[in-house]
């Protein structure tokens, strides 16, 4: 039986696919990739280990090992990880249940990934109660309106408030607008994200960024981004009758939109008589 193998370069994200490592090598010694190591190529040709130490050494490249359809041995010299994610995307591996083997020919060093996402995987792992089904149903159904659609999204987590609306939480209703006006695609498999909480607080001196959460429905990884004009990205992707009435800080404060600036530099717009 075959095996298969593939070279990545690190800093380029290529990748090329083969069954036979060392006659890969020898067949590419004369490119401009491998010529930091075409004296070893030369000189010793019938040396598969020395070639290959050679080439991940002094070429960039590192050598994946394709050992079952759920596991895998990474051979590195330097550091592999970030065009590994490239790489797991390109050939199918941007998914869970992979074992990844790092074997460091540098240090002689071997790790175990038993669940290789986080190294073949954008975002975060989410802990296994987050209520998927829900979020999932919900989503399918976003264009359509349902009675429940005012309940609170469990989950879901904000420091905005809406008149009549459960705090802490954002409501189906709020979420469905959001995930019809948004676009923002995972970077792991190009679907929809998929907002579940944001929120903006204060520090000690200024607001800091707004932080916005959103879930891949298929990878099932968490992505969180800074908004640096929260309010502003709120008009943008709510309309006027859905965006939230009051920010809670220390106190729960009103928000005014019809203020034009709500920029970082100015960012909560309090109403009349409610500055303190
Ligand atoms: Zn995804």
């Amino acid at each position: 039986m075959t095996q298969t193998f593939y070279f990545l370069h690190t800093t380029s994200d290529r990748a090329w696919q083969t069954d036979d490592p060392q006659q890969w090598l020898i067949d590419h010694r004369d490119d401009d990739l491998l010529a930091p190591a075409r004296e070893r190529l030369v000189l010793s040709p019938d040396d598969p280990e020395r070639c290959l130490r050679a080439v991940l050494r002094r070429c960039g490249l590192v050598l994946v090992r394709v050992l079952t359809n759920s596991q895998i041995v990474i051979r590195h010299w330097g550091e592999p990880t970030p065009g590994m994610r490239k790489w797991a995307k390109s050939f199918g591996w941007n998914r869970t249940g992979t074992g990844v083997v790092f074997e460091n020919l540098k240090t002689g060093k071997v790790a175990v990934h038993q669940d290789g996402q986080d190294v073949l995987l954008h975002g975060e792992s989410v802990g296994l109660t987050f209520p998927w089904v829900a979020y999932e149903t919900k989503y399918e159904r976003r264009l359509a309106e349902e009675v429940d659609d005012h309940d609170a999204a469990s989950a879901s987590i904000t420091n905005f408030e809406w008149e009549g609306s459960p705090p802490e939480r954002l409501t189906w209703r709020v979420l469905k607008a959001i995930w019809f006006a948004e676009l923002v695609e995972c970077p792991n498999c190009d679907v929809p994200l998929v907002l579940v909480s944001f929120g903006w607080q204060r520090g000690m001196l200024s607001f800091r960024s707004g932080r916005v959460v959103r879930y891949c429905l298929r990878c099932r990884r968490r992505f969180e981004v800074n908004e640096d004009r929260p309010l502003a990205w709120l008009a943008d992707t709510l309309p006027a009758p859905l965006r939230p009435s009051h920010l809670r800080l220390w106190d729960t404060i009103p928000i005014n939109w019809s203020v034009p600036s709500l920029g970082h530099a100015r960012p909560v717009q309090l109403a009349d008589g409610e500055r303190s």
